[in-house]
């Protein structure tokens, strides 16, 4: 934790790093309350606002990459009253003298220094790489950008507008991610189909997030819809050398070799917080040891990454602060949006009591038990995970079937009426969300 009491910086504004749900979500809770704060958001990007959830589902509703924007850089500037500078890249941060170096993405030349009252890291997350795989955003991709779905989409529609053939796409990874793109490539209502392949080297899809009766049951629905997975295996390699196909060889479990060829790859083997900047300017980020691990207790177990903050989302140097898919809160790392809404509202009220009156207090984000949403029409799923300080071997699931799917609900060995989270597959359990999440006891 650094100690050194930063400079007084009063009259500057508020600065938000990063133009995703998380830096617009608190530009609109600080604005509701402080009408007249000074807020800057700075990002890399265009900054466009743009829901990241309809990435995932925009081909089987027909959405061009386009159209999926809600607002630009400008609209967003004029209606929250922000200072919006895009295409701006952050390279250093100077916590003594409360300051940051920005320059033009395409004019590393062209530095300016910005003092900041408050800062704001929303840096989000990038994907997660595949070791000796690039991807090229020609024809390899990994989608965690509306700039990188809309050069996917458009090498599919491209695809499909020169062959008649279904156009060939690899997925590799079936995760959330991969699940959810599987699913609406293989549902798109166009007169091309497409040959849509899942490898993981998990026995079954979503295996981190599902109990394998809820695991098999996906599987079985998204095969159905005419995904085919291939489960157990490693990638061995992906040759891109030839310009028509790209060939992606994947190693089973007994080592044989098979090699399938493909039009389009699409990595999606989870996300790397991006905790660059912090790192550079000294902030903590997650790297707990054992002994702090297991004091994250009342939290679900996730990865652990992202930049430290506690429950003012303050990062451990003063005046800085972390949210969304960047941040790790209390040893919990949750790239989801429930969980961002939640601190910013919380940031926001801090930043507005604290604009007022320097020594208000802090307040603290509260998590109530978060469901989260996995969007496979051939199986509607909706995730409660439980709290870390029940072991996987503390569960007992009790599975009740419905018209069409199954609640499964996690409850202590030692107390069967202490509902601990759940999953439920399904439109009938999906309808239970509410209810069953009220039971859960909150997070934080
Ligand atoms: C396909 C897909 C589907 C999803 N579906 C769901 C869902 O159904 N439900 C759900 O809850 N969650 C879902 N998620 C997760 C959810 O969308 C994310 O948690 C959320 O969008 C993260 O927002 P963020 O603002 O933290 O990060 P990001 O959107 O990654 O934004 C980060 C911003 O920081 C900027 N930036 C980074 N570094 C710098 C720098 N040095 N200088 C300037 N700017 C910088 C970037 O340009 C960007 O604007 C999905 C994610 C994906 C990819």
């Amino acid at each position: 934790m650094l100690s050194s009491a930063p400079t007084d910086t009063p009259d500057a504004p508020v600065i938000i790093i990063g133009a995703g749900m998380a830096g617009y979500s608190l530009a609109r809770e600080l604005r509701k309350l402080s009408p007249d704060l000074a807020i800057t958001l700075i990002s890399q990007d265009a900054a466009d606002s743009y829901a990241k959830p309809t990435l995932s589902n925009a081909f089987a509703q027909n959405k061009a990459a386009d159209s999926i924007a809600n607002a630009s850089a400008e609209q967003m500037a004029e209606t929250l009253k922000l200072t919006v500078m895009n295409f701006y890249h952050v390279s250093q941060i100077d916590t003594a003298n409360k300051t940051l170096t920005v320059h033009p993405v395409l004019a590393s030349d062209k530095q300016q220094v910005l003092p900041y009252s408050r800062l704001v890291l929303a840096t989000g997350a990038n994907p997660r790489m595949l070791p000796n795989v690039s991807v090229d955003n020609a024809r390899i991709f990994a989608v965690n950008h509306l700039d990188e779905y809309k050069k996917f989409q458009q090498k599919i529609q491209q695809c499909q507008a020169t062959s008649d053939a279904p156009t060939r796409v690899a997925i590799i990874g079936a995760g959330l991610i991969g699940c959810e793109f599987a699913n609406d490539l293989v549902s798109q209502t166009s007169q091309h189909a497409m040959a849509i392949s899942v490898f993981d080297n998990a026995d079954l899809p979503l295996s981190s997030q599902l109990p394998p009766q809820a695991g098999e049951a996906l599987l079985t629905a998204l095969t159905t819809a005419g995904v085919n997975f291939q489960l157990g295996v490693t990638i061995d390699s992906i040759d891109s050398s030839n310009p028509d196909t790209l060939t992606v060889t994947v190693k089973d479990r007994n080592g044989q070799l098979q090699a399938h060829e493909f039009d389009v790859i699409l990595v999606a083997i989870g996300l790397v917080a991006n905790t660059a900047l912090a790192e550079q300017a000294g902030l903590a980020v997650a790297h707990l040891n054992a002994e702090q691990i297991a004091q994250v207790t009342h939290l679900p177990r996730t990865a652990q990454q992202g930049i430290l903050v506690n429950q003012f989302l303050q990062t451990s140097v003063p005046d800085i602060y972390a949210i969304g898919d960047s941040a790790n809160v209390m040893g919990s790392f949750m790239p989801y949006v429930m969980p961002l809404m939640n601190q910013a509202r919380a940031l926001a009220k801090t930043l507005s009591d604290q604009a007022n009156d320097a020594t208000a207090a802090p307040t603290a984000v509260s998590y109530p038990a978060m469901p989260v949403t996995i969007k496979t029409p051939s199986l509607p799923l909706v995730v409660l995970p439980v709290a870390a300080q029940y072991a996987d071997s503390d569960i007992n699931w009790q599975i009740t079937p419905t018209e069409d799917g199954m609640v499964l609900a996690a409850f202590a060995h030692d107390n069967t009426d202490k509902l601990l989270g759940f999953v439920l597959t399904g439109k009938e359990a999906g309808k239970q969300r509410m209810t069953l999440s009220k039971q859960v006891d909150a997070w934080l």
